[in-house]
C-alpha cells in the first residue's frame, strides 16, 4: 500500500509541475506519460486489483482527483503556452495527426503546351505570347477577314467595346509578329481563344490554340510539310503518319487540313477516329500575299506557311480524355491524374 501511495505522491509533483513548464513539446510529452493509453494512470488502474479490498475504494477516489486534476493543468499550460504564441487554439485538439502538405502541379494544358513548344524550340522557333484583348485589324481584317467576309460570322466573337474583342484565335499573333520583327520570321505563340460555343464534351467558350508562323525567301510546301510532320512524330510518336488535304482558311492560299492515324487503332478504324482511321488536328497553309503585303512584307521577295492547332484535343488524343470540360472545370480528382 505505502508503496502506491509513494506513487500517487510522486504523481502530484508531476501535477504541480505542470505550470512550470515552457514548451509544447515537453507538454505534450508529459501528457504522454501520464494520460496516454499505456501511462501511469493506466498502469495504476490495472494494479488497484492488488490494493486490500479496504484501501482499494480510497485509493481509486485519489487516483481518479490526480487524474482530473493532471488533464486540467495539461490544458490550462497547453493554452497559456498558445497565448504567449499569439495562437487560438480554442477547438484544437493535440491528438490529432498533422496535416501532409500537398504539393501543387501544372495543369495538363500546359504541361502539353510546354511539350509541343518544346519540339518547336528543337526546330528553331521563337516562342512568343499576345494579347487575350484584340482589335478588328489584327483579329480579322489583316487576316484579310472583312466586315462581310463569310468567316466572320462563324466565328461568333466576344466583344468588350467597339473594336475590341477576346481574340477568336492566336492567327492575331502573325500579325503582331510580322509588325514587330524583321524577316525571316519563325515564331510560335500559345494562347487562349474565346468564342461564342456551347460548353458541351467536345466544345468550349474558352479553348487553347498554337500558332506557328515561317517566312523568308524560298520558303515553299515542303517547308511546312517537314515541319508539321516532324512535330507529330515528336508529340504522338515517330510511327504516326500525316494526311494533308484541301482546305480553305482566308489567310492562307493553298491551304490545308492535317490529320494524324488514329494513334488507338493505329489507323485501323475505331470509336475515336470514328472508324475511319484518321483524326483530324489542325489547319494550315502558305500565307497569303495580301496578309504579307497587309504586313509590309514584299509578298514577291518572300514566302511564308502558318498552321494554328488546338491544344484540347491532342491533348485529349493522348491522354485518353472524353470531355473537354474536365481542362477547365477545375476538378481535383481529375487535375491530380496528370
Ligand atoms: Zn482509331
Amino acid at each position: 500500500m505505502s508503496e502506491n501511495i509513494d506513487k500517487l505522491t510522486e504523481l502530484e509533483s508531476r501535477i504541480t509541475s505542470v505550470p512550470g513548464i515552457e514548451d509544447r513539446s515537453t507538454l505534450e510529452n508529459l501528457k504522454k506519460e501520464l494520460l496516454g493509453k499505456t501511462g501511469t494512470f493506466q498502469q495504476l488502474q490495472k494494479e488497484m486489483k492488488s490494493i486490500p479490498k479496504d484501501d482499494r475504494a480510497d485509493f481509486g477516489q485519489k487516483l481518479n482527483d490526480l487524474k482530473n486534476r493532471a488533464a486540467e493543468a495539461l490544458e490550462n499550460r497547453f493554452r497559456e503556452l498558445a497565448d504567449l504564441l499569439g495562437e487560438d487554439v480554442s477547438d484544437l485538439d493535440y491528438t490529432l495527426p498533422g496535416k501532409k502538405p500537398v504539393p501543387g502541379r501544372l495543369h495538363l494544358l500546359t504541361k502539353t503546351i510546354d511539350k509541343i513548344l518544346g519540339v518547336f524550340r528543337d526546330q528553331g522557333f521563337h516562342i512568343v505570347e499576345g494579347p487575350d484583348i484584340e482589335d478588328e485589324w489584327h483579329n480579322f481584317e489583316a487576316l484579310r477577314m472583312t466586315a462581310d467576309h463569310p468567316a466572320r460570322d462563324t466565328q461568333d466573337s466576344f466583344y468588350l467595346a467597339k473594336n475590341r474583342l477576346l481574340k477568336t484565335h492566336t492567327s492575331p499573333m502573325q500579325i503582331r509578329y510580322m509588325e514587330n520583327y524583321p524577316v525571316p520570321i519563325q515564331m510560335v505563340a500559345p494562347g487562349y481563344c474565346f468564342r461564342r460555343d456551347p460548353f458541351t464534351s467536345r466544345h468550349s467558350p474558352t479553348f487553347t490554340q498554337i500558332e506557328a508562323l515561317m517566312i523568308d525567301e524560298g520558303i515553299t510546301f515542303a517547308h511546312l510539310k517537314a515541319v508539321l510532320s516532324e512535330f507529330v512524330r515528336g508529340f504522338f510518336g515517330r510511327d504516326t503518319r500525316t494526311r494533308f488535304r484541301p482546305d480553305y482558311f482566308p489567310f492562307v492560299e493553298p491551304g490545308c487540313e492535317i490529320a494524324i492515324s488514329c494513334p488507338f487503332c493505329k489507323g485501323n478504324g475505331c470509336r475515336v477516329c470514328s472508324m475511319s482511321g484518321w483524326i483530324e488536328i489542325l489547319g494550315a497553309g502558305m500565307v497569303h500575299p495580301g496578309v504579307l503585303e497587309n504586313c509590309k512584307i514584299d509578298s514577291k521577295k518572300y514566302t511564308g506557311f502558318a498552321f494554328g492547332m488546338g491544344i484540347e484535343r491532342p491533348a485529349m488524343i493522348r491522354y485518353g480524355i472524353d470531355d473537354i470540360r474536365h481542362f477547365y472545370e477545375n476538378d481535383f480528382r481529375f487535375l491530380g491524374q496528370f
